[in-house]
């Protein structure tokens, strides 16, 4: 595998690749930009088809934080973990080393929930170190909720943007820690729901208590609907799929959807509105980041201002006539461009 060139594309800071025999622990954690902060990203653990393969997720997702916490306006910059997921891995004491790990980076990195990952592998990670994000917690609230009401605000943006109200189609794509949630929100507000999952007991549990159709999974991008929400995994949005899609709003939660920055361009050109996902899903890292650097208790204010920032990006797209994704990285960047000298970047703990 060619090493440094996909690190240098997108000028990375510190990848740390991490093994330990007697655990089976082995992964990614990559640590994107710390301009404006220390690191926050999500630990995710998958199978992959390749090491490369989990490389690139790590690379991709851990950009993807920076842009969010610039986007956001926090005091934080990117990372992300992904961790392999292998047969005869001993899942505990894998997640604890992880945690010791962590917490030998001082602060420079802290680390949360993100796909795959389960209350009792964050118990584990924080048995290691105290830079993780721990649920349950009173104090820090559910991250999920945080990013489905988000989400939510960002959608209200979306209508109005889009002049749609009353009872509308959603489609859901994922009925996972964040989709359960919005739909849940979604419900109040009175949308009619259709989801689906590739674990049909969560597709089905949402049927009954919120009432929502469930459709097979290789069919809910493409059903007829005001709102496509995809809230999976990445890469929802393709070349092959994004042509079909029949929805008039994207707005979902999950990271990296669109497969490039040209498929903003399709949607764009199909006057589909396309939230842009690391914008409305800031609502988890934006709690995590008030928490922790801020010391805030609760951050409903911050996460409702996610309505007026999506708003603020559609109106801009349309007036400049380019697509929100492109928008949304043009006003990331701007509040990056900073001397990248090593000696400023953050490298020492900020907590106790
Ligand atoms: P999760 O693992 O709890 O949920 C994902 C769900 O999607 C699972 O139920 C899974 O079975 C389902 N799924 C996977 N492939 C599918 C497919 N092809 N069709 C239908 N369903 C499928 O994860 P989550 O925490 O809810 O996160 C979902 C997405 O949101 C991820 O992309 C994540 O990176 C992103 N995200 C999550 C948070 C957070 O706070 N959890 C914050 C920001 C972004």
């Amino acid at each position: 595998m060619e090493f440094f060139a996909p690190v240098a594309e997108h000028d990375h800071e510190q990848i740390i690749a991490f093994q330990n025999r007697v655990t089976g622990l082995r992964g990614f954690l990559a640590i994107h930009d710390t301009t404006r902060g220390p690191a926050f990203g999500g630990v995710r653990i998958k199978s992959y088809p390749s090491d490369d393969a989990a490389l690139r997720d790590a690379l991709n997702l851990s950009r993807a934080m920076t842009y969010k916490a610039s986007l956001a306006e926090l005091p934080c910059g990117g990372g992300k973990t992904v961790i392999l997921l292998r047969e005869g891995m001993k899942r505990r004491e894998a997640f604890e080393a992880f945690g010791t790990m962590v917490e030998s980076l001082n602060g420079r990195y802290f680390c949360a929930r993100d796909v795959g990952i389960t209350d009792d592998d964050l118990g584990a990670i924080a048995r290691g170190t105290k830079y993780v994000a721990k649920e349950p917690s009173a104090e820090l609230g559910d991250v999920s909720e945080n990013t489905a009401i988000g989400v939510a605000h960002g959608l209200r943006a979306c209508l109005e943007f889009a002049g749609l109200k009353g009872r509308l189609r959603v489609a859901i794509q994922g009925m996972g820690s964040v989709g359960y949630l919005l739909a849940g929100i979604l419900h109040k507000q009175g949308m009619k729901l259709i989801v689906a999952d590739v674990n049909a007991a969560r597709a089905h549990a949402a049927a009954k208590e919120f009432a929502a159709e469930v459709v097979p999974p290789e069919e809910i991008l493409f059903v007829d609907c005001e709102v496509l929400a995809p809230c999976a995994l990445g890469g929802a949005l393709s070349p092959e799929t994004a042509p079909k899609i029949r929805c008039k709003i994207v707005c979902g939660c999950a990271n990296n959807m669109l497969t490039s920055l040209e498929i903003g361009d399709t949607l764009m050109k199909r006057e589909i509105v396309y939230a842009p996902d690391y914008l409305v899903n800031a609502g988890g890292l934006l709690r995590g980041a008030e928490f922790f650097l801020m010391k805030r208790k609760d951050s409903s204010e911050s996460l409702a201002r996610i309505y007026g920032r999506t708003l603020h990006v559609l109106e801009t797209a349309a007036e400049r006539g380019i697509s929100p994704a492109r928008v949304a990285d043009e006003i990331a960047e701007s509040r990056l461009v900073r001397p990248h000298l090593f000696s400023r970047l953050h490298w020492r703990g900020t907590t106790d």
